[in-house]
């Protein structure tokens, strides 16, 4: 069994298996594991040796500490959930307290993401891409994988994680996974543990919102998106819209009707239901 707690311990395991050349595919998470995580490690234990998976609520990219406070944790039934799919001898957990990896004081570090920082989540979570970028930048130079795996259901994130690859100059692959979604077409997500059983129901319409717009895309209806989805949202209860935008998928500038006949947009979502915060997006061209 491979569960660490100390980065001590993962870093001579990585040494060990960095001498038999075996290369490692790394998922990080924030726990409360799912559908959407497990196919993340699935990929990533298809393409390489050996998998590893980092499970940390990251207290520096919480901009809201009643968020932090309320964020999921299940670390024993998560790693139960691993080892259920995954052979134990080729993966690697790594589950730290917080003194283990902000071992002075619990701050991020300063990126500049040539402006991606600023859009979306970065501007509705000042400094947010901040603790994403520390983290990650810790992660990567204790695991030295081979590629890490992000899903695209964090579309921004995913384009940040590109960006701090740079950045760093580390020399891993990013590779971005599809949105793993319920039945009901909600993406799936650690928080939606935290719906009310009608909150579940009224969550899919953030879905039905973004098919709306593919719809009004598709049939090049460019200038009354934006303003028919927000209407959608205006009018169902207990789901409250925080931002929805049209945008490039490579630069993450607000797409205007005029530019919306390019390839390469998606359009984007944050709402509110029962005061969680649900994050979800789709590909338009
Ligand atoms: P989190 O634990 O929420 O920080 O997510 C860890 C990783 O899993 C991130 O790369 C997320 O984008 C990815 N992820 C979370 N939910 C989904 C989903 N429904 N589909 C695909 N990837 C996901």
């Amino acid at each position: 069994m491979m569960v660490f707690k100390s980065k001590n311990e993962v870093a001579i395991k990585i040494k060990a298996l960095a001498s038999e050349d075996l290369s490692i595919g790394f998922v990080p998470t924030m726990g409360a594991l799912h559908d959407g995580h497990i196919a993340l490690m699935k990929t990533a234990a298809l393409e390489n040796d050996v998998l590893a998976v980092s499970i940390f609520v990251n207290p520096t990219q919480f901009n809201n500490s009643t968020d932090l406070d309320k964020y999921p944790r299940n670390v024993g039934k998560d790693i139960e959930l691993i080892y259920s799919h995954f052979d134990k001898e080729q993966t690697i957990i790594y589950t730290p307290d917080v003194d283990d990896v902000y071992s002075d004081q619990i701050i991020a570090k300063h990126y500049a993401y040539g402006g991606l920082e600023n859009k979306m989540e970065g501007a509705s979570r000042p400094g947010h891409f901040d603790g994403v970028g520390t983290i990650l930048e810790f992660l990567f130079h204790l695991f030295k994988p081979a590629r890490a795996y992000f899903g695209e259901k964090d579309f921004q994130q995913l384009q940040i994680v590109k960006s701090l690859r740079e950045q760093l100059a580390l020399d891993l692959e990013i590779i971005g996974c599809p949105i793993s979604r319920e039945d009901s077409g909600l993406a799936r997500s650690s928080r939606n543990g935290r719906l009310t059983d009608l909150g579940w129901i009224t969550a899919a319409k953030i879905y039905q919102s973004l098919l709306l717009a593919k719809e009004m895309y598709a049939s090049g209806k460019y200038d009354r998106i934006q303003k028919t989805v927000e209407q959608t949202y205006d009018k169902i209860e207990n789901l409250d819209l925080e931002y929805f935008t049209i945008a490039r998928e490579v630069d993450l500038e607000t797409a205007p009707p005029a530019e919306m006949p390019q390839k390469g947009l998606r359009a984007f979502v944050v709402a509110h239901v029962d005061g969680v915060r649900l994050i979800d997006n789709m590909k338009l061209s």
